[in-house]
């Protein structure tokens, strides 16, 4: 079983299985993109489910595909379905902007899918479409419809709040759980991908944090409870507005550490495993699983280095790493 030096058990694995995406979200990517990464350099799909057996024979039992955003991938539905009858892997979920998941919620739930996160920053279209750069907000609504129709139940929502772009929306995004068995997440905005300058009409890079104790109190007139059981093993802190149907998570990778709990292991689409978001040590396993060697001294290799901790504001000078979209956000 994988377990690393500070005792924690590695369980969860987060593939980005491309660093390519259909948006240019203003906190994740310049406008012209990203230097993508040649193809040749990407995992196949075969090698992708290769390297998760050897992870599911090491105790990984969730997985989780992002990207990039993971629907452009041309063999999706097949990576799913292959994947999710793997022995001992007991869900498989996927992160996504949702842009193309109306047409594909049912293949993918088909396929084994068990659920999905959105990520939606705005309920206002003009704005949703400035922050994404292209998004379109009614294609997302129309493939959360479908996904809660195919069951990819719960849907989690991801929202990253940004002060002077999307934090006025704090409480209309909250309202939405009352009504909507719905677990929205506000996240922090990290000083990882594009944390330089967005643009005219956009916030200045230092006055955009929000922390999520702000947020909090932002919704205080919400009466918002604390719950006992968080939806799921993620990092964030869970409350409930009284009566409603989903709840309202904040993710702080900023103001204060989850790492104490992290199961988590991440592949980048490039074949690199890395034990932690923030610190850039990756072990490369490409040539590995390209040459039928095992992998398992990889994934040792890897745990080893998981860090007990980080600190997110050290370890990341801005420019200097790779984004979201590459590890794997
Ligand atoms: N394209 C998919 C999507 O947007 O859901 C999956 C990949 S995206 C990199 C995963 C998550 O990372 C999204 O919810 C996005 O909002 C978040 N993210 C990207 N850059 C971020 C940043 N600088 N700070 C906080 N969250 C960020
Ligand atoms: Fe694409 Fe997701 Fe990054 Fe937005 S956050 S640019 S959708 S990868």
């Amino acid at each position: 079983m994988f377990i690393d030096p500070f005792g924690r058990s590695i369980t969860y694995l987060r593939i980005s299985l491309t660093d390519r995406c259909n948006l240019r979200c203003v906190y994740c990517m310049p406008r012209e993109g990203l230097q993508w990464q040649p193809r040749t350099d990407q995992l196949s799909a075969e090698e992708i489910v290769q390297v998760v057996a050897t992870a599911a024979q090491g105790g990984v039992r969730r997985v989780r595909l992002t990207g990039g955003e993971p629907l452009v991938h041309p063999n999706i539905v097949e990576i799913v379905r292959r994947i999710a009858s793997i022995p001992n892997i007991e869900e498989v979920s996927l992160t996504t902007n949702a842009m193309m998941l109306e047409r594909l919620a049912q293949p993918l739930a088909d396929a084994g899918l068990g659920r999905v996160n959105v990520s939606l920053d705005s309920l206002d279209a003009d704005k949703f479409k400035r922050i994404t750069r292209g998004g379109d907000l009614t294609r997302v609504w129309k493939g959360i419809v479908a996904a809660e129709r195919a069951h990819l139940a719960p849907i989690k929502l991801n929202t990253v709040i940004v002060r002077g772009l999307n934090a006025d929306e704090l409480p209309a995004l909250a309202q939405l759980t009352v009504e909507n068995d719905w677990h929205i997440r506000f996240i922090e905005v990290m000083p990882i991908g594009n944390a330089q300058n967005w643009g005219e009409g956009f916030p200045a890079p230092s006055e955009r944090y929000v922390s999520v104790q702000e947020m909090h109190a932002d919704l205080s007139t919400f009466n918002l409870q604390s719950e006992t059981t968080p939806i799921g093993n993620g990092p964030a802190r869970t409350y409930r507005i009284p009566g409603a149907l989903g709840t309202i998570g904040f993710i702080s990778p900023l103001g204060e550490h989850f790492c104490q709990n992290c199961n988590r292991l991440r592949l980048t689409s490039d074949g690199r495993l890395r034990s932690c978001l923030v610190i850039p040590n990756e072990v490369s396993l490409r040539e590995a699983v390209r040459n039928g060697k095992p992998l398992e001294e990889f994934f040792e290799q890897a745990i080893a280095q998981k860090p007990e901790h980080h600190d997110l504001k050290i370890a990341m000078p801005a420019g200097s790493q790779r984004g979201m979209s590459q590890i794997g956000g």
